[in-house]
């Protein structure tokens, strides 16, 4: 299947693909839609930038448009038919961006509560009646403990970068939004690892779920180009220099490992003249999304971060991700590489190596990328 026309859509949607110029599927989505379609439930490991988003988005607005047109639309206030489980403000924002571009066309209604707003938001974006709640866990759980929001007609329920609100310790509160979800409930969970909390909420809830594990998942994508630079007496800022003087497309996010680190080569870049913003943990959260917006705007070219923005993040036009200090874990360099190279275009990540980043560097022998076959032969 190499078009979103072979999925039998309603129409709406199928219109509104083709004009926001969505006409292939990508490989989790021409997997994972077709069984979603069928009502099968739906565990996704695939990874970052895969467009694991409209791979549920486009199903659930399929399915819940279908049964407002047989006659069954959503009536009841603060009842949703779908709802998204995000593990973050940023991504909540992303996932009912992806959503909203449906909206206009299909005239359902979108709705969402996160972490990071006030409850007053929260309550008032809930009120009237919707169709898709996207929700960060503990915010709709308190909406849930005030009886603001009831989740009795939920038929669709998404856990999105489950990895990253496992992390968090997420399984209580899981296992009780699936509670009070309608019995005939159709589940999605995706994720960029299976990491041994992401198996364990796969045993106890998706056990009937189908597992697919795209080919490049814990992989690195082929459009991506890796560069290494060894660095001697612990010199990286000549490095930097070096780089940043070469012309590149897109924006550049320069990952460190601390805080303290993210900081340091802040202040050193703004020195020597360069326009760059930080987006780290434990910083003023209106200061943070300025400084994500203008990098996502392109109002500025460098964005200094730790791992905090290494997960989910769906940042248009980063060009180039360099590890001015790599991770130690192979899975943190995953999710720092997927910054870039996203749904097919081209990326590159610059590593910074010590000797100290031996380790790393031999395990990413195994994720790299097949190469390209010759032009004629398909790939299985
Ligand atoms: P996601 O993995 O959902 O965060 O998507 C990553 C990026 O891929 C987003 O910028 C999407 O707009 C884009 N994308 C998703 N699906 C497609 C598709 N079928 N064709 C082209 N771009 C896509």
């Amino acid at each position: 299947m190499s078009s979103f026309k072979a999925f039998d859509l309603i129409p709406t949607l199928r219109t509104t693909l083709n004009s926001k110029g969505f006409t292939q599927p990508t490989e989790i989505q021409q997997r994972a839609i077709p069984l979603l379609l069928e009502g099968r439930s739906v565990v996704g490991i695939s990874e970052t930038g895969s467009g694991k988003t409209l791979s549920y988005a486009i199903p659930v607005l399929h399915i819940l448009k279908s049964l407002e047109l047989a006659g069954d639309p959503v009536s009841v206030e603060a009842q949703p038919r779908a709802a998204v489980i995000v593990p973050s403000r940023e991504l909540g924002e992303q996932v009912a961006k992806v959503f909203k571009l449906f909206t206009h066309d299909t005239r359902l209604r979108v709705r969402s509560v996160l972490g990071g707003t006030t409850m007053e938001v929260a309550r008032k974006n809930i009120t009237g009646t919707f169709e898709v709640l996207v929700a960060t866990p503990g915010r709709l759980v308190q909406l849930m403990d005030r009886r603001l929001v009831n989740l009795s007609d939920v038929r669709f329920l998404v856990f999105d970068e489950a990895d990253q609100m496992l992390d968090q310790g997420f399984l209580p509160d899981a296992t009780r939004i699936v509670r009070e979800c309608s019995n005939d409930l159709q589940l999605a969970l995706f994720t960029a690892t299976a990491s041994t909390a992401v198996q364990e909420l796969i045993a106890k809830m998706f056990s009937e779920a189908e597992v697919i594990e795209s080919e490049g998942s814990h992989r690195l994508v082929s459009s991506l180009t890796t560069v290494n630079r060894k660095i001697k007496d612990g010199k990286r800022f000549p490095v930097l220099k070096e780089l940043l003087s070469e012309k590149v497309e897109g924006g550049t996010l320069i990952f460190t490992n601390t805080r303290e680190q993210c900081d340091k080569l802040a202040l050193e870049l703004a020195e020597k003249g360069y326009d760059c913003a930080i987006y780290r943990g434990e910083m003023d959260k209106i200061e943070r999304r300025q400084n994500l917006k203008s990098f996502r705007e392109g109002k500025i070219d460098l964005l200094i971060s730790t791992d905090l923005a290494s997960r989910g993040l769906d940042v248009e036009h980063v060009g180039r991700v360099l590890n001015y200090h790599l991770p130690q874990e192979i899975e943190n360099y995953l999710h720092r590489a997927g910054r870039t190279a996203r749904a097919g275009r081209e990326g590159t990540v610059i590593n910074f190596v010590t000797e100290r980043d031996e380790p790393l560097m031999k395990q990413l022998e195994s994720v790299r990328a097949p190469a390209k076959k010759p032009k004629g032969k398909t790939r299985k």
